[in-house]
């Protein structure tokens, strides 16, 4: 093959050796053939003279000695190399294919993908003027009405160039053809090695003549089918692929009103879609504009009239005039296909190897199919609820977001940002002015009076953007905990006004203050066994080894049971059971629980602070939710699921969503600390929380510091929700506004559970219930407080409390034979403890409030 090297070297050889090898596998036709031996034989001579004959006798045989070898190797590589060639189809060359669609749990699809690219509109070859085709076939392929699918004359000229650039160049001489299936065939051209490029090139030509020759055997004019559909196809720059776009975007015309000129001017584009842009570089474009018309007239399309008016024809006018009218109409992806993207993005990326760019690709342009988890009805009633503005606090605030470039009059280019805006304001009228404003009219004023400040008369404004984000925010997501199958998912309130914009859910880290208190705390404690819900624990002498600042003298309920601390939401008891645990457990057990963004030092987020969910980074909603849920589901975890397959466009499985659980909490754990958060939603912090339907809930809420984060986490025996509310930056919420966090989550678990069965949270058999001293935790003596606990039957006191005089005899109630009975006893015992009990705000998370004792026998 090095044959080619050489521009100087007589043309002979290499065009026979060229032609033995490819006639063995190509049917070039007898008229190319004839052509070129024509050219051959007129070359050949001015060439001899030039050079020395007899040198170049010597190194024509070593040429062709080496060449000979290098073919014949090279032959059964080829053959490989065609064995391997994707099947061509009518089908294939269609850019329409190409788009993906996502189903949602039911099967109904629910979402098409499709890049830029897809949005192309198709056109009957009949509705795109004569010039157009000729434009394109005169500049890309003059040849192209001539030869079956490959140019000999171009693809020697490419070889020479790609040999000659050590495979770094390879284009140029493509015919039209063999450009269709560059783009919509081989549509991972942009990723391949040099190897793979040379591969692709070669099956590229043996599929252009097959494709020419099954078109023609088909009975179709293959030349029209694949001008169509390489016109249909074709980047025309500005984001406009195939002509009938191309058209509307620079001249708001169809495709077949386009004029001579105009067909010029987007037949110059293709080659470099960028560098012929005619909006941005018109010069550019109007100089391969004028070569594309010079060559339309010498092959004979065009008359000398019609080429001096195109070129008179002050096009570019048009076209800048344009500009403004394009429209955008790309559809605005919800919330949970956002992130379902992401999900299979990644995966694609992780268990595929594909690079960003492929995994992009594949989601928009290959065809996918993806079964996504999405209930549809669900994800539907959280967009409803959360565009409603009365479930959000009255007198909405905006969030500005502004940007700002300015070309200056001296040639320099200025970026102003909302930082540079808001520190302009601090600085000259309010050192506390921060971005949030009443509306957005209001915020325009600052604007404004800002620009008339930075902005002077000679001056351009290059770009402007200006956002309004509604403050404060919520988002929220629902799991199915059974399978950890994610239901819906909302990033935020308001309308969505881009696809892969901030989900909260995903994307933003917030502080999960007490909801941490379960999954790092009482959970592994309990599960390890070094407390019971019924162990006492005083709140008083607790010394932070890190350091942690809290007001002990003001909270100060006394001895409370493990149970009672976590319906108060008692910090100091955190602190004291993770004491006991140590706080490496308790990391431990957050990262089974799925924790992404925790950081493993003692020095962070493996210290005692971890009790009361002060972490380095932050949780998202999504992650807490998934932890919540494996409690939910009696202990098992399980890594959100966002889709269960993805399958190409024939249905071969490319992802598949294997569940991975794995068992942190034992099943009696689950139960015992889910039977306690039932006390925090009947009766504890979360009392707002409370649904319509009888069907029980369980949760925890949890406050960040300065009471700028609200969480809850709850779960009924069918899902798991888990919301945030708040700022996007760190603004305090005020008290009264604090209630959204209610009205949102049960709006939407109300609506979500209407019409379900009543169920109940499954008790394992190894829990059984015992009445307990409430003071010491023993088993209660006649003289104590006593109240009934649930126990794994293992960890059931022993002792029976002689501290509580008087003490006649023991009775301990513990035999499972009489569960049923101390059932009953419990139920009318909780029943009186509700009609006394005064309901704790539930806006108070940190145990401020005063907690009902459970009797008071003393
Ligand atoms: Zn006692």
């Amino acid at each position: 093959m090095r044959v080619f090297v050489s521009e100087a070297f007589p043309k002979r050889i290499p065009r026979i050796l060229y032609r033995r090898f490819f006639e063995k596998i190509m049917d070039l036709s007898k008229k190319g053939i004839r052509k070129e031996r024509v050219q051959l034989e007129s070359t050949a001579p001015r060439m001899g003279k030039r050079f020395g004959v007899s040198l170049l006798r010597v190194l024509m045989y070593l040429l062709i000695a080496t060449a000979t070898s290098g073919i014949c190797l090279a032959a059964g590589s080829y053959q490989g190399m065609i064995d391997n060639a994707p099947d061509i189809t009518d089908a294939s060359i269609s850019p329409l294919g190409y788009a993906s669609f996502v189903y949602d749990s039911s099967g109904n699809q629910i979402q098409k993908l499709s890049s830029v690219e897809g949005n192309r509109v198709s056109m009957d070859i009949k509705n795109i003027p004569e010039n157009m085709q000729h434009a394109i076939v005169a500049i890309e392929d003059s040849r192209f009405y001539d030869h079956n699918g490959v140019d000999p004359h171009g693809m020697i000229r490419a070889f020479a160039v790609m040999l000659s650039s050590n495979f770094a160049e390879s284009e140029g001489a493509s015919t039209i053809t063999q450009q269709l299936l560059k783009n919509n065939v081989f549509t991972e051209w942009m990723y391949e090695s040099r190897i793979q490029r040379i591969k692709r090139k070669i099956q590229e030509q043996y599929l252009a003549v097959q494709l020419e020759k099954s078109l023609k055997d088909s009975g179709q004019n293959p030349k029209d089918v694949v001008l169509e559909n390489y016109l249909n196809t074709v980047n025309f720059g500005s984001g406009a692929y195939g002509i009938q776009t191309a058209a509307q975007t620079y001249f708001g015309k169809d495709a077949k009103a386009l004029t001579l000129s105009e067909c010029a001017v987007l037949a110059a584009i293709p080659q470099n879609p960028s560098k012929f842009n005619p909006k941005l570089y018109p010069e550019k474009n109007a100089q391969r504009m004028k070569t594309v018309l010079d060559y339309m007239l010498t092959q004979g399309y065009i008359s000398p009239e019609s080429y001096k008016d195109a070129l008179n024809d002050n096009v570019y006018a048009r076209i800048q005039e344009k500009e403004s009218a394009v429209v955008n109409d790309t559809e605005v992806y919800s919330y949970f296909i956002d992130e379902l993207i992401n999900q299979v993005k990644h995966d694609l990326m992780t268990q595929k190897g594909y690079t960003e760019d492929q995994a992009t690709n594949a989601i928009y342009n290959s065809g996918l199919r993806i079964y996504s988890t999405e209930d549809s009805s669900i994800q539907k009633i959280m967009e409803d609820e959360f565009s409603k503005a009365e479930n959000f606090p009255a007198g909405t605030e905006v969030n500005l977001d502004w940007a700002l470039t300015v070309d200056k009059k001296d040639g320099t280019r200025v970026n102003y940002s909302r930082e540079m805006l808001q520190q302009y304001y601090q600085e000259n009228l309010n050192p506390d002015f921060n971005l949030y404003f009443g509306s957005p009219d209001e915020a325009q004023l600052y604007i404004n009076d800002y620009k008339s400040h930075v902005v002077e008369p000679d001056d351009t404004v290059v770009a402007e953007r200006t956002d309004f984000t509604p403050q404060p925010q919520a988002c929220m997501t629902v799991i199915d905990q059974k399978n950890g199958h994610v239901v819906g998912i909302i990033g935020g309130r308001g309308k969505k006004t881009g696809s892969l914009t901030l989900n909260r859910a995903t994307g933003a880290y917030r502080q999960p203050g007490s909801t941490f208190k379960i999954p790092s705390t009482y959970g592994p404690a309990l599960d390890q066994g070094v407390v019971t819900l019924g162990t006492p624990e005083n709140s008083k002498d607790t010394t932070y080894k890190d350091g942690i600042e809290q007001g002990t003298g003001e909270l100060d309920p006394g001895t409370m049971t493990v149970r009672e601390a976590i319906v108060q939401s008692n910090n100091v008891i955190a602190i004291k059971v993770i004491q006991a645990i140590t706080p490496a457990t308790g990391f431990e057990y957050l990262s089974k629980l799925g924790f992404s963004s925790l950081v493993a030092d003692p020095a962070y987020d493996e210290s005692e602070s971890l009790a009361l969910g002060g972490i380095t980074n932050g949780v998202n909603d999504l992650e807490l939710t998934a932890c919540y849920a494996a409690i939910a589901n009696g202990g098992t975890y399980i890594r959100p699921v966002f889709y269960t397959k993805v399958t190409d466009n024939k249905g071969n499985v490319i992802l598949e969503n294997n569940t991975m659980a794995k068992q942190v909490f034992k099943p009696g754990t689950a139960w015992l600390l889910t039977n306690a958060m039932q006390d925090v939603v009947s009766k504890g912090t979360g009392t707002g929380f409370q649904l319509d339907s009888d069907i029980p809930v369980a949760g925890k809420t949890g406050t960040g510091d300065s009471d700028v984060d609200l969480q809850f986490v709850g779960y009924t025996p069918y899902y798991t929700a888990g919301i945030w509310a708040g700022y996007d930056s760190n603004k305090e919420l005020s008290e009264e506004c604090r209630g959204y966090i209610h009205t949102l989550w049960t709006s939407v678990m109300n609506r979500i559970h209407a019409g379900l069965d009543m169920k109940s949270f499954q008790k394992p058999d190894n829990i059984v219930q015992a009445t307990i001293c409430n003071k010491s935790g023993l088993l209660a003596g006649n003289g104590c407080e006593a109240v009934n606990e649930y126990f794994e039957k293992s960890s059931i006191p022993s002792d029976t409390c002689v501290q509580h005089k008087p003490t006649p005899a023991p009775q301990p109630s513990i035999s499972p034979e009489e569960k049923d009975k101390e059932k009953e006893k419990e139920k009318e015992k909780e029943k009186e403890e509700e009609n006394n009990s005064q309901q704790p705000d539930p806006e108070n998370d940190e145990g401020l409030f005063d907690y009902p004792e459970d009797a008071s026998g003393e």
